[in-house]
């Protein structure tokens, strides 16, 4: 099976791209020739921002009781990032079951 990706340029979109190196932390960088914009191939692959769903994974852990170092752990992000997930979270937690009514 081969799989073919087509890199264009961000900024232009064009496809007139050549290697131009290897940034410092080994990823290839690359040059535009019609803007001389560089960038990383693969940033589009790896970097989802917001859209990673890595916020609702982290609630529910929290949800689920799992520490706030173990998510931070799991997740490789920092504890900060998981305790503002906490704090901006919204949610209710609503038990299945009502409480007895006698014990
Ligand atoms: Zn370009």
């Amino acid at each position: 099976m081969k799989i073919e990706i087509t890199l264009k340029c961000p900024d232009c979109l064009g496809e007139n791209i050549v290697k131009n190196g290897i940034k410092s932390y080994q990823v290839q960088n690359y040059i535009c020739k019609n803007c001389n914009r560089q960038f990383i191939g693969d940033h589009a692959l790896k970097y989802k921002g917001c859209r990673s769903g890595l916020y609702h994974k982290i609630e529910l852990m929290l949800v689920r009781n799992v520490g706030i170092r173990d998510i931070s752990e799991i997740e490789n992000v920092s504890t900060s990032t998981v305790l503002s997930v906490l704090t901006k979270s919204d949610k209710t937690i609503t038990p299945k079951q009502k409480y007895y009514d006698i014990l």
